[in-house]
């Protein structure tokens, strides 16, 4: 997490009903940057088209092919009345936005399997894809603090020019292999939205419940020469040793793709260093 937040009273959005839907800002993000502990390096800068149209960082392969870019459009007010009676995660919260205002990914229409099917940063690509649309680019954090001078400023953040992690090898169909302990190998397929959903479907589950029901949903299967493993999903998760376990978050951690929602950087004016910020899903629907 950053030094500096968001100032959730000070940010003068009209925008209610949402908000009020996510009462608890704590977000999917920050959730599963706790599922996913390491960090990655430093990434390319991606630059989103200004319309309605969001090229995805990982893509989606649909009937074999590999799609990349998708449209969206903005939120209406019937949107925000569905979004505001949603019940359980924010990862459900995000697949029935996405639902609602992904027209095609490709040349494919838009369903609630398909978005289910994306990529969690894709998911996230195109959640900012709908605020962009909705609000547009730019985000104000009113009265942050610089944790060097301590002054309090106003900053304008650009979302199109947050720092995105790209997928550089998308012939891979987003499965890999990850080398275990002792010679077995684990073929791993990177999160979907309804791997997102799982981890989030029991409310009090614990951190080593959630790496368990992230880890089902991502284990294609685990073998040893010949020999493959028989259990499968979060049993296959659970057997596996604590070690193992942490190599393919690890793995996950520094190979998924999306927009950096955590380490938003930009430079304080007032003294000239650098200060940086956690933007997290409600955040990006407040209004101006
Ligand atoms: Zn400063």
């Amino acid at each position: 997490m950053s030094d500096t937040h968001w100032d959730f009273d000070s940010i003068g959005g009209s925008v209610t009903t949402l908000d009020q839907a996510l009462a608890n800002p704590a977000a999917v993000n920050a959730q599963v940057a706790q599922v996913l502990t390491e960090s990655v390096g430093d990434a390319p800068v991606i630059d989103v088209p200004e319309d309605d149209h969001v090229q995805l960082c990982g893509g989606l392969y649909w009937d074999g092919e590999l799609l990349t870019r998708a449209q969206v459009r903005e939120l209406t007010g019937e949107d925000e009345e569905a979004l505001a009676r949603v019940k359980g995660s924010q990862a459900r919260w995000m697949s029935v936005l996405l639902e609602r205002t992904v027209i095609r990914v490709g040349d494919e229409p838009a369903s609630p399997k398909l978005i289910r099917k994306l990529l969690i940063g894709d998911r996230d690509e195109l959640v900012i894809g709908v605020r962009v649309a909705t609000f547009g680019k730019t985000i104000s954090a009113r009265n942050v603090q610089c944790p060097h001078c301590e002054e309090h400023f106003d900053a304008e953040v650009d979302l199109t020019k947050i720092e995105r992690l790209r997928l550089e090898n998308p012939e891979s169909k987003h499965q890999y292999e990850v080398e275990l302990r002792n010679g077995r190998k684990a073929l791993v397929r990177l999160p979907d939205g309804a791997a997102q959903e799982a981890i989030f479907e029991q409310d009090d589950a614990t951190i080593p419940e959630r790496n368990s029901a992230l880890l089902g949903g991502c284990l294609v299967k685990v073998w040893s020469g010949d020999v493959q493993d028989a259990r499968i999903g979060k049993e296959l998760a659970k057997s596996l040793s604590v070690a193992d376990r942490q190599q393919i978050l690890r793995f996950i951690s520094e190979t998924q793709p999306g927009p950096l929602l955590d380490r938003i950087r930009f430079s304080h004016e007032g003294c000239g260093r650098e200060v940086r910020l956690t933007l997290t899903m409600p955040e990006l629907f407040l209004g101006d």
